[in-house]
Protein backbone atom coordinates (compact mmCIF):
# COMPACT_ATOMS: atom_id res chain seq x y z
CA UNK A 1 0.00 0.00 0.00
CA UNK A 2 1.69 3.43 -1.49
CA UNK A 3 0.98 6.80 -0.03
CA UNK A 4 2.24 9.98 -1.82
CA UNK A 5 4.82 12.12 -0.65
CA UNK A 6 6.23 15.16 -1.39
CA UNK A 7 9.96 15.86 -2.86
CA UNK A 8 11.71 18.45 -0.27
CA UNK A 9 13.84 19.83 -3.50
CA UNK A 10 11.49 20.36 -6.25
CA UNK A 11 7.90 19.83 -4.69
CA UNK A 12 6.86 16.77 -7.29
CA UNK A 13 5.27 13.86 -5.89
CA UNK A 14 6.75 10.44 -4.83
CA UNK A 15 4.91 7.66 -4.12
CA UNK A 16 6.15 5.39 -0.92
CA UNK A 17 5.53 2.39 0.29
CA UNK A 18 4.50 1.77 4.19
CA UNK A 19 6.81 0.63 6.11
CA UNK A 20 6.52 -1.33 9.43
CA UNK A 21 9.15 0.87 11.28
CA UNK A 22 7.36 4.39 9.64
CA UNK A 23 10.62 5.40 8.55
CA UNK A 24 10.76 5.74 4.58
CA UNK A 25 14.19 6.10 2.97
CA UNK A 26 13.31 7.86 -0.57
CA UNK A 27 15.51 8.69 -4.01
CA UNK A 28 12.91 11.30 -6.13
CA UNK A 29 12.11 9.85 -9.27
CA UNK A 30 11.88 13.36 -10.91
CA UNK A 31 15.70 15.32 -9.32
CA UNK A 32 17.13 12.54 -7.72
CA UNK A 33 17.31 14.14 -4.26
CA UNK A 34 17.17 11.76 -1.46
CA UNK A 35 15.05 12.40 1.32
CA UNK A 36 13.29 10.18 4.55
CA UNK A 37 10.17 10.68 5.91
CA UNK A 38 9.11 9.83 9.10
CA UNK A 39 5.35 9.40 9.23
CA UNK A 40 4.08 10.14 12.89
CA UNK A 41 1.57 6.85 12.75
CA UNK A 42 0.91 3.97 14.45
CA UNK A 43 0.23 0.83 12.77
CA UNK A 44 -3.44 0.47 14.04
CA UNK A 45 -4.07 3.70 12.45
CA UNK A 46 -2.87 2.65 9.58
CA UNK A 47 -4.46 -0.56 9.42
CA UNK A 48 -7.65 1.19 10.54
CA UNK A 49 -7.44 3.75 7.44
CA UNK A 50 -6.57 0.88 5.13
CA UNK A 51 -9.68 -0.87 6.52
CA UNK A 52 -11.61 2.20 5.99
CA UNK A 53 -10.31 2.97 2.57
CA UNK A 54 -11.13 -0.92 1.53
CA UNK A 55 -15.08 -0.42 2.69
CA UNK A 56 -15.28 2.98 0.62
CA UNK A 57 -13.98 1.58 -2.47
CA UNK A 58 -16.70 -1.67 -2.18
CA UNK A 59 -14.20 -4.37 -0.59
CA UNK A 60 -16.43 -5.65 1.98
CA UNK A 61 -14.44 -8.77 2.76
CA UNK A 62 -10.96 -7.29 2.94
CA UNK A 63 -11.91 -4.74 5.10
CA UNK A 64 -12.52 -7.10 7.73
CA UNK A 65 -9.45 -7.99 7.96
CA UNK A 66 -7.35 -4.69 8.30
CA UNK A 67 -10.09 -4.02 10.87
CA UNK A 68 -9.22 -7.11 12.80
CA UNK A 69 -5.61 -6.43 12.94
CA UNK A 70 -5.96 -2.74 14.12
CA UNK A 71 -7.94 -4.15 17.12
CA UNK A 72 -4.85 -6.62 18.29
CA UNK A 73 -2.42 -3.53 17.06
CA UNK A 74 -4.42 -1.45 19.25
CA UNK A 75 -4.20 -3.45 22.43
CA UNK A 76 -0.40 -3.43 22.03
CA UNK A 77 -0.16 -0.06 21.72
CA UNK A 78 -2.08 0.25 25.27
CA UNK A 79 0.16 -2.30 26.72
CA UNK A 80 2.86 0.13 25.64
CA UNK A 81 1.54 3.18 26.48
CA UNK A 82 0.64 1.85 30.16
CA UNK A 83 3.88 0.09 31.09
CA UNK A 84 5.92 3.23 29.45
CA UNK A 85 3.63 5.46 31.45
CA UNK A 86 4.10 3.87 34.72
CA UNK A 87 7.70 3.74 34.06
CA UNK A 88 7.56 7.64 33.98
CA UNK A 89 6.00 7.57 36.73
CA UNK A 90 8.36 5.78 39.19
CA UNK A 91 10.63 7.56 37.60
CA UNK A 92 12.45 4.50 35.73
CA UNK A 93 15.35 5.29 32.51
CA UNK A 94 12.93 5.13 29.62
CA UNK A 95 15.60 3.32 27.60
CA UNK A 96 15.81 0.63 30.33
CA UNK A 97 11.92 0.83 30.57
CA UNK A 98 11.39 0.12 26.87
CA UNK A 99 13.86 -2.29 26.59
CA UNK A 100 12.23 -4.75 29.26
CA UNK A 101 9.04 -4.27 27.37
CA UNK A 102 10.69 -5.27 23.93
CA UNK A 103 12.06 -8.19 25.28
CA UNK A 104 8.64 -9.08 27.34
CA UNK A 105 6.57 -8.54 24.27
CA UNK A 106 8.85 -11.20 21.94
CA UNK A 107 7.04 -13.84 24.47
CA UNK A 108 3.72 -13.16 23.25
CA UNK A 109 4.31 -11.08 20.17
CA UNK A 110 3.51 -14.78 17.92
CA UNK A 111 0.11 -15.52 19.80
CA UNK A 112 -2.60 -12.90 19.87
CA UNK A 113 -4.55 -14.86 23.17
CA UNK A 114 -1.49 -14.25 24.70
CA UNK A 115 -1.59 -9.87 23.73
CA UNK A 116 -4.95 -9.89 24.77
CA UNK A 117 -3.76 -11.49 28.20
CA UNK A 118 -1.27 -8.73 28.71
CA UNK A 119 -3.91 -6.34 27.89
CA UNK A 120 -6.50 -7.46 30.39
CA UNK A 121 -3.78 -7.05 32.81
CA UNK A 122 -2.80 -3.71 32.22
CA UNK A 123 -6.40 -2.73 31.78
CA UNK A 124 -7.05 -3.56 35.46
CA UNK A 125 -4.07 -1.86 36.48
CA UNK A 126 -4.69 1.31 34.88
CA UNK A 127 -8.45 1.59 34.99
CA UNK A 128 -8.94 -0.53 38.10
CA UNK A 129 -11.97 -2.39 36.73
CA UNK A 130 -12.39 -5.32 34.64
CA UNK A 131 -12.24 -4.80 30.90
CA UNK A 132 -15.85 -6.45 30.30
CA UNK A 133 -15.84 -5.79 26.78
CA UNK A 134 -13.39 -8.78 26.33
CA UNK A 135 -16.06 -10.58 25.36
CA UNK A 136 -16.75 -12.29 21.88
CA UNK A 137 -19.96 -10.07 21.60
CA UNK A 138 -17.92 -6.74 22.53
CA UNK A 139 -15.33 -7.62 20.59
CA UNK A 140 -17.33 -8.71 17.15
CA UNK A 141 -15.32 -12.21 17.49
CA UNK A 142 -17.69 -14.29 15.84
CA UNK A 143 -18.24 -12.13 12.82
CA UNK A 144 -14.89 -12.06 12.25
CA UNK A 145 -14.04 -15.60 12.75
CA UNK A 146 -16.77 -16.40 10.25
CA UNK A 147 -15.34 -13.86 7.42
CA UNK A 148 -11.63 -14.03 8.82
CA UNK A 149 -11.08 -18.21 8.70
CA UNK A 150 -14.47 -19.38 6.88
CA UNK A 151 -14.52 -17.30 4.37
CA UNK A 152 -17.69 -15.69 4.96
CA UNK A 153 -19.08 -13.23 2.43
CA UNK A 154 -20.30 -10.52 4.66
CA UNK A 155 -22.71 -7.74 3.85
CA UNK A 156 -21.25 -3.90 3.89
CA UNK A 157 -23.20 -2.99 6.21
CA UNK A 158 -22.08 -6.17 8.75
CA UNK A 159 -18.92 -5.13 7.63
CA UNK A 160 -19.93 -1.62 8.75
CA UNK A 161 -21.35 -2.17 12.13
CA UNK A 162 -17.87 -4.51 12.37
CA UNK A 163 -16.29 -1.28 11.59
CA UNK A 164 -18.09 0.76 14.17
CA UNK A 165 -17.54 -1.44 16.66
CA UNK A 166 -14.26 -1.73 16.46
CA UNK A 167 -13.58 2.48 16.10
CA UNK A 168 -16.05 3.17 19.16
CA UNK A 169 -13.70 0.40 21.49
CA UNK A 170 -10.32 2.08 20.35
CA UNK A 171 -12.02 5.45 20.49
CA UNK A 172 -13.34 4.93 23.66
CA UNK A 173 -10.00 3.21 25.28
CA UNK A 174 -7.87 6.15 23.94
CA UNK A 175 -9.84 8.51 25.14
CA UNK A 176 -9.30 6.65 28.47
CA UNK A 177 -5.81 6.12 27.89
CA UNK A 178 -5.07 10.19 27.57
CA UNK A 179 -2.30 11.64 27.42
CA UNK A 180 -1.10 8.42 28.52
CA UNK A 181 -1.00 7.27 24.71
CA UNK A 182 2.08 9.81 24.58
CA UNK A 183 4.36 7.70 25.93
CA UNK A 184 3.51 4.98 23.61
CA UNK A 185 4.63 7.24 20.52
CA UNK A 186 7.70 8.37 22.58
CA UNK A 187 9.28 5.02 21.84
CA UNK A 188 8.45 5.89 17.81
CA UNK A 189 9.93 9.09 18.35
CA UNK A 190 12.93 7.29 19.84
CA UNK A 191 12.99 5.52 16.61
CA UNK A 192 12.67 7.68 14.27
CA UNK A 193 15.52 9.74 16.58
CA UNK A 194 18.30 6.90 16.19
CA UNK A 195 17.36 6.89 12.05
CA UNK A 196 17.80 10.46 11.68
CA UNK A 197 21.25 10.74 13.51
CA UNK A 198 22.68 8.07 10.84
CA UNK A 199 20.83 9.71 7.97
CA UNK A 200 24.03 10.68 5.57
CA UNK A 201 24.80 14.41 4.84
CA UNK A 202 22.48 15.50 2.03
CA UNK A 203 19.69 13.21 2.85
CA UNK A 204 16.48 15.97 3.90
CA UNK A 205 14.00 14.35 6.92
CA UNK A 206 10.63 14.77 6.58
CA UNK A 207 8.50 14.43 9.69
CA UNK A 208 4.73 13.65 8.41
CA UNK A 209 1.17 13.48 10.60
CA UNK A 210 -1.02 12.39 8.18
CA UNK A 211 -5.08 12.37 8.76
CA UNK A 212 -6.74 9.69 9.70
CA UNK A 213 -9.93 7.71 11.38
CA UNK A 214 -8.43 8.56 15.07
CA UNK A 215 -5.76 11.61 14.85
CA UNK A 216 -7.73 14.60 14.46
CA UNK A 217 -9.50 13.29 17.74
CA UNK A 218 -6.45 13.11 19.70
CA UNK A 219 -4.78 16.08 18.96
CA UNK A 220 -7.85 18.14 19.23
CA UNK A 221 -9.29 18.53 16.15
CA UNK A 222 -12.88 17.78 17.86
CA UNK A 223 -13.87 19.02 20.93
CA UNK A 224 -11.94 17.66 24.25
CA UNK A 225 -13.74 14.61 25.71
CA UNK A 226 -13.83 14.47 29.22
CA UNK A 227 -11.82 10.90 31.07
CA UNK A 228 -14.25 8.02 31.12
CA UNK A 229 -16.63 9.58 28.77
CA UNK A 230 -16.83 8.93 24.94
CA UNK A 231 -17.70 12.13 23.95
CA UNK A 232 -18.53 15.87 25.39
CA UNK A 233 -22.24 15.52 26.60
CA UNK A 234 -23.26 11.95 25.66
CA UNK A 235 -23.74 9.13 28.16
CA UNK A 236 -22.77 5.62 26.85
CA UNK A 237 -25.69 4.54 24.23
CA UNK A 238 -26.57 7.80 23.55
CA UNK A 239 -26.78 8.53 19.67
CA UNK A 240 -25.08 11.64 18.75
CA UNK A 241 -27.55 14.40 17.66
CA UNK A 242 -30.59 12.62 19.29
CA UNK A 243 -31.82 13.27 22.75
CA UNK A 244 -31.26 10.02 24.77
CA UNK A 245 -33.98 7.53 25.30
CA UNK A 246 -34.41 5.22 28.30
CA UNK A 247 -33.90 1.87 27.69
CA UNK A 248 -33.14 -0.29 24.59
CA UNK A 249 -29.24 -0.51 25.81
CA UNK A 250 -28.04 -2.58 23.55
CA UNK A 251 -29.36 -0.98 20.31
CA UNK A 252 -28.47 2.15 21.62
CA UNK A 253 -24.92 1.10 22.07
CA UNK A 254 -24.89 -0.17 18.86
CA UNK A 255 -26.32 3.02 16.95
CA UNK A 256 -23.88 5.25 18.92
CA UNK A 257 -21.12 3.29 17.80
CA UNK A 258 -22.47 3.56 14.45
CA UNK A 259 -22.86 7.53 14.79
CA UNK A 260 -19.48 7.79 16.07
CA UNK A 261 -18.05 6.20 12.91
CA UNK A 262 -20.05 7.83 10.21
CA UNK A 263 -19.22 11.05 12.23
CA UNK A 264 -15.45 10.21 12.09
CA UNK A 265 -16.23 9.00 8.35
CA UNK A 266 -17.59 12.36 7.44
CA UNK A 267 -14.96 14.34 9.29
CA UNK A 268 -12.24 12.59 7.45
CA UNK A 269 -13.53 10.22 4.49
CA UNK A 270 -12.33 12.55 2.16
CA UNK A 271 -9.25 13.42 3.73
CA UNK A 272 -8.34 9.48 3.62
CA UNK A 273 -9.45 9.11 0.09
CA UNK A 274 -6.86 12.11 -1.07
CA UNK A 275 -4.12 10.59 1.01
CA UNK A 276 -4.69 6.73 0.06
CA UNK A 277 -6.22 7.36 -3.26
CA UNK A 278 -4.55 5.91 -6.46
CA UNK A 279 -2.28 8.29 -8.73
CA UNK A 280 -4.26 10.51 -10.93
CA UNK A 281 -4.73 7.77 -14.02
CA UNK A 282 -2.94 5.06 -12.14
CA UNK A 283 -4.06 1.81 -10.97
CA UNK A 284 -6.70 1.04 -8.42
CA UNK A 285 -6.15 0.48 -4.43
CA UNK A 286 -3.95 -2.44 -3.90
ZN1 LIG B 1 12.65 16.02 -6.42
Amino acid sequence: MEFPTVCPACARENRAEFTDSSVHDLTCAHCGARYCVFLRKQRFEVLFDLGTRALMDGYAREAVASFAAALERFFEFYVWAFTLERAANAEQEFGAALAGLEGTWRHVSSQSERQLGMFALAYLLREGREPDFLTARGLGTDFRNRVIHRGALPTRAEVEAYAALVFALIDRLLTELGPGAAHAELAQEQGFAAHLAGLPDGVTAVFEEHPGMFRARRFGGLAPTPKHSPQPGLVPGQVPGQARKPGKAVNDARAYQQALFRQALEERGALLRSFKGPPPGGPGPE
